[in-house]
C-alpha cells in the first residue's frame, strides 16, 4: 500500500502541534474572558442538517460535502460550523430561556475542494455565537473578540470590513433593484452568477472572478435600500466599534457567502494569506432557527481559520517558541546508579517535572552529555562509580557550562530546588 493520508488532510506533531497548541490555548482564553463556555458536536450529521439551512444553493452543500453511507442512513462530515451549532442549541433547548448565552467552539470541519494554501480538505476552525441578543452591542462584541484574538497575537496586518445586508424586508426590495440591474448584463457574468442569478443574486456581488468584478462595480448598494431599523442598528454597531478601538472600513460588497445572515455581516482579511486572505468573518443569522422550523430567535456568531492564522503568524515569525526540553536528563553510568536514579526520575515525573532517563545502561558519559544536549536539558545529573563511592552526584547546569557534586542524601531536594527557582 501507499503510506500517504488522504488529500488536503495533514498530521500534526512535535514542534508543529506544540504551536498549534499554544495557540488553541490562548484563544481559548479570549474567549473565557468574553464569556463564552465551549459547546462541542459531533463529527457526523444527518444530511439536512445543512441541506435545507445553510442552503442547498451554497457550494459548501452543492458540491463539498463528504458522505459517510451505512446500510440504513448518509451522513456527512461537518463541513461549517454555525448550523451544526444550532442543531444542537434547538435540540438541547439551549435558547430557551430567553436570555443572552455566549458559545465558542473549536471542531475540525471537511470539505471536499481543491486544496491550496490556506486550504485544506479537513481544516479547523474555532467559532463564537453570541445567542438571544439582537442589539447592535452583540454583533459589535463579536466582531472586537474576533479583533481582540488577532491583536493578541500581535498581528496588524489585517482589515475588518463591515456591511449590513439588511432583513428580511429590505433585502427583498434590494434583492429586486439587483436583479432588475443584473437582467440586461447576464451575458457578462461568468457561469456560476448566471445560475445564481435568480435564487441568490447577492452573492453574486461576492464573484471574485474579473468580469463579474467589472459589471458589480456599478451595481446599486445594500446601503442605500436598508430600511430606517436596519440602518440605525447598523449606525449603532459602528459607533460601538469605534468605542472598542476596532479599526474597520465599510464595505457593501460583503454578502457572505451563507444566505441566513441578516444584518450585520462582517469579514477580516490580511495581505498576508496572499490569493486565500480570509482571515475570519461571520455576522447575524436571526433567520437560522426558522430554517430548521422553530420559532426564529436572535444570533450573531463569527468563524475564524485555525491554518490561515497559523499561517500568518509563522509568516511575522510570532509563533510561540518550541519548548518541550526536560528540566533533567538522567545519566546513570551502569546498573547500580540506574537503580538509584530510575526511581528517583519516577518520583520527580510524579510531582509533574520532566526528568529524561535512559534506559541504555551500556552507554558512557560522552554519549550521555551529547544526548542531553541534543534534547536541549537544563541539567545534566551524571552518576557513576566513582560517584556511587563517594555518596554522591554530579549535577551539571548545560546552560551555564558549571558543575557541582550533590550528597546523595539530599538528591531529590536538591533538584526540586532547582526547578522551582526556574523562571
Ligand atoms: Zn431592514
Ligand atoms: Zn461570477
Amino acid at each position: 500500500m501507499e503510506i500517504r493520508s488522504v488529500r488536503g488532510m495533514n498530521d500534526l506533531f512535535g514542534e508543529e502541534l506544540y504551536q498549534w497548541t499554544q495557540v488553541e490555548n490562548r484563544i481559548k482564553q479570549i474567549f473565557g474572558s468574553f464569556g463564552y463556555s465551549e459547546i462541542r458536536t459531533p463529527v457526523l450529521e444527518k444530511t439536512e442538517v445543512f441541506s435545507g439551512t445553510v442552503g442547498n444553493e451554497t457550494d459548501i452543500v452543492e458540491k463539498q460535502m463528504y458522505q459517510v453511507i451505512t446500510d440504513s442512513e448518509t451522513y456527512v462530515l461537518r463541513p461549517e460550523g454555525t448550523a451544526s451549532f444550532m442543531r444542537s442549541i434547538l435540540e438541547n433547548k439551549l435558547h430557551t430561556s430567553g436570555q443572552p448565552s455566549r458559545f465558542f467552539y473549536y471542531l475540525p470541519m471537511f470539505r471536499h475542494e481543491r486544496p491550496q494554501k490556506g486550504r485544506l480538505r479537513q481544516f479547523h476552525q474555532f467559532g463564537a455565537e453570541l445567542i438571544n441578543d439582537s442589539s447592535p452591542e452583540a454583533d459589535a462584541e463579536l466582531i472586537t473578540v474576533l479583533d481582540q484574538i488577532y491583536k493578541s497575537f500581535e498581528i496588524t496586518e489585517y482589515r475588518v470590513r463591515i456591511n449590513s445586508v439588511g432583513c428580511n424586508q429590505c433585502r427583498g426590495d434590494y434583492k429586486e433593484t439587483l436583479k432588475n440591474f443584473f437582467r440586461p448584463k447576464l451575458q457578462q457574468l461568468c457561469e456560476q452568477c448566471q445560475k445564481r442569478f435568480e435564487r441568490s443574486a447577492m452573492r453574486i456581488l461576492d464573484c471574485k472572478r474579473e468580469n463579474c468584478r467589472e459589471t458589480t462595480k456599478t451595481a446599486p448598494l445594500i446601503t442605500s435600500c436598508l430600511c430606517a431599523d436596519c440602518k440605525a442598528h447598523h449606525e449603532r454597531v459602528k459607533s460601538c466599534l469605534i468605542q472598542a478601538q476596532v479599526k474597520f472600513e465599510e464595505d457593501p460588497y460583503i454578502v457572505r457567502g451563507l444566505d441566513y445572515y441578516t444584518r450585520t455581516a462582517f469579514e477580516f482579511t490580511s495581505e498576508l494569506l496572499g490569493a486565500q486572505d480570509a482571515l475570519g468573518g461571520g455576522g447575524r443569522y436571526d433567520g437560522l432557527s426558522a430554517r430548521f422550523g422553530e420559532a426564529p430567535f436572535p444570533a450573531v456568531g463569527f468563524g475564524l481559520g485555525m491554518e490561515r492564522l497559523m499561517i500568518v503568524l509563522k509568516e511575522k515569525q510570532n509563533l510561540p517558541q518550541f519548548n518541550f526540553a526536560p528540566s533533567f536528563f538522567f545519566a546513570p553510568i551502569g546498573e547500580k546508579a540506574f537503580e538509584i536514579l530510575y526511581p528517583l526520575s519516577l518520583r520527580l515525573k510524579r510531582q509533574g517535572i520532566w526528568c529524561d532517563i535512559s534506559y541504555d545502561k551500556t552507554k558512557g558519559l560522552k554519549w550521555f552529555l551529547k544526548q542531553a544536549n541534543r534534547v536541549n536539558a537544563n541539567y545534566s545529573l551524571m552518576m557513576g562509580d566513582e560517584e556511587l563511592k563517594n555518596g554522591i552526584a554530579l549535577l551539571k547546569d548545560m546552560k551555564q557550562g558549571s558543575q557541582e557534586e550533590i550528597p546523595m542524601a539530599s538528591l531529590e531536594n536538591e533538584l526540586l530546588r532547582r526547578v522551582h527557582r526556574e523562571p
